[in-house]
């Protein structure tokens, strides 16, 4: 590695010994002694981690610095995996040799993954998913600050007015994690089954990256690096982000999402809408009940029912421009014990996912009067309780070719392909509200093997995907900062 940044040469073995090397490598010969400090600090704070102690959200005790990835252990198994993959041909150089640097600890970025993926954190409960990461960024000079519950962070880097935000979310889903790898979640009912850790390892790796550019002010600008809490939860953790001021003088945002549709090395970008919102509604009928031999003597509820289940969404159908993409399902249903007594209450519960912003904006109104209407006159009464979700994401235009344009000098022009619409909802939605920004699909399959989606209990990626996609937001952060468009 370079003699300039007073760097290692990287061993092939993904342990311990091997990721300290990126938090060296990274400071320059003034950083020396405060990095020497932290080494000492290091024992101590192993204690601490070990009576479970919350991690404070008090942004100046990052300065403790270790990395729990010291007592990952090294497997044939890991090695093999951690090839960093080369720049794709056609693909352009990054600034500064940053591609050497990036090749040289691929292996250590993926030592960082397998942490996360063994030890997930349920959504707003990342403390320490978000401390490793706080940890990591403070020992290349970085400032990271924890939002106030300490369960996300918020990191500068670089000097100007206007900022360029990249998000990665941190949290997991409550799933049994049924793969069988060094590297399988510890934590009973918890996996990482959406690749968040995959988000935030890229987003590390990248926040690592910028860093040594602006270590040396050849960062043209400011970039943020937003890791937040709870994107699978609702209520979910962009608006936390964005009240502790993760969105402040942000003049664009990206963020990307593993795609186990595409293989690894390929991007997909789509502007315009990317994934739907997606509400829940819930409809409470009640009445007196009674005898099915005497309906009419009662309101028949089962049967009422049944009219909020077929007619609710067909007549939203022809109330709403067949291109906002609404679509209403139900799934759960239930009224009544006996075959033979009309019960006296009942209910139906579903999701209202929708693409377009203004069907999204009019949708409760819309359905909740729709359902008064269908109940008329079969005496039942009804309530009706709409919940907003997430917002649809809507990719800016402009964002999206940055974002592509990048993808295509990161990866090749051949390697980015356009994405389709997904109907699931991706909280990212929060932060458009604030300011234009895409999200794209970085893929993440072994060309060849079994499709393992996200929310499976199984999912799994191709580790390259991490290499690819530090590459591609690297691109993306530099070529927004010096976009005037933004
Ligand atoms: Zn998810
Ligand atoms: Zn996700």
């Amino acid at each position: 590695m370079s003699a300039h940044h007073g760097v290692r040469e990287p061993s092939p073995s993904v342990g311990g010994r091997l990721y300290q090397a990126i938090r060296d490598g990274a400071r320059s010969g003034r950083h020396q002694n405060d990095v020497a400090q932290r080494h000492r600090t290091r024992s101590r704070l192993f204690e601490s981690r070990n009576t479970g102690n919350a991690p404070t959200a008090d942004s100046n005790q990052v300065t403790d610095v270790t990395s729990v990835l010291h007592l990952a252990q090294p497997s044939p198994a890991a090695a093999a995996a951690t090839a960093w993959p080369e720049p794709p041909p056609g693909a352009d150089p990054l600034p500064g040799h940053l591609d050497r640097w990036l090749a040289a600890r691929g292996a250590e970025l993926v030592a960082v993954r397998r942490h996360i993926h063994a030890h997930p954190e349920l959504s707003h409960r990342e403390f320490e998913t978000a401390s490793l990461v706080a940890r990591e960024l403070a020992v290349v000079g970085l400032t990271p600050r924890f939002l106030p519950k300490g369960n996300g962070v918020i990191c500068d880097i670089g000097e100007g007015d206007r900022v360029i935000a990249l998000r990665a979310d941190l949290d997991a889903l409550p799933l049994p994690d049924t793969k069988d790898v060094p590297y399988r979640s510890t934590v009973d009912g918890a996996a990482h089954a959406c690749g968040h850790d995959v988000h935030t390892t890229i987003l590390l790796g990248v926040g690592l990256a910028l860093a040594q550019l602006a270590e040396r002010n050849e960062l043209p600008g400011r970039v943020r690096l937003l890791f937040q809490p709870a994107e699978e939860a609702v209520p979910s953790g962009a608006p936390e982000v964005i009240s502790a001021g993760g969105m402040k003088d942000v003049a664009a945002i990206f963020a990307l999402h593993c795609a186990p549709q595409l293989p690894a090395g390929l991007v997909g970008v789509r502007p315009g809408p990317f994934t739907a919102a997606a509400d829940t509604v819930s409809v409470r009928l009640t009445g007196p009940g009674g005898h099915t031999a005497r309906p009419h003597l009662t309101a028949d509820l089962v049967h009422a029912l049944g009219r909020v289940i077929v007619d609710v969404p067909s007549l939203l159908d022809r109330r709403v421009d067949p291109r906002a993409g609404v679509s209403m399902v139900w799934g759960t249903v239930h009224a009544g014990e006996a075959h033979n007594a009309i019960p006296g209450a009942g209910y139906v519960k579903g999701t209202v996912r929708v693409l377009n912003r203004d069907a999204w904006r009019e949708a409760p109104e819309l359905i909740t009067r729709l359902v008064r209407d269908v109940v008329a006159g079969t005496g039942a009464e009804v309530d009706v309780e709409y919940v907003r979700g997430v917002p649809p994401v809507i990719n800016d235009r402009m964002a999206s070719a940055t974002i592509a344009g990048a993808a295509a000098a990161a990866l090749g022009p051949d390697r980015v392909v356009e994405a389709e619409i997904s109907m699931g909802g991706e909280d990212f939605a929060f932060y458009l509200d604030h300011a234009p920004g895409a999200m794209v699909r970085l893929g993440t399959a072994t060309p060849g093997e079994p499709l393992r989606d996200i929310h499976q209990s199984g999912f799994d990626v191709d580790e390259r995907c991490i290499g690819y996609g530090v590459r591609a937001m690297v691109h993306t952060a530099l070529a927004a900062l010096t976009n005037p468009a933004f």
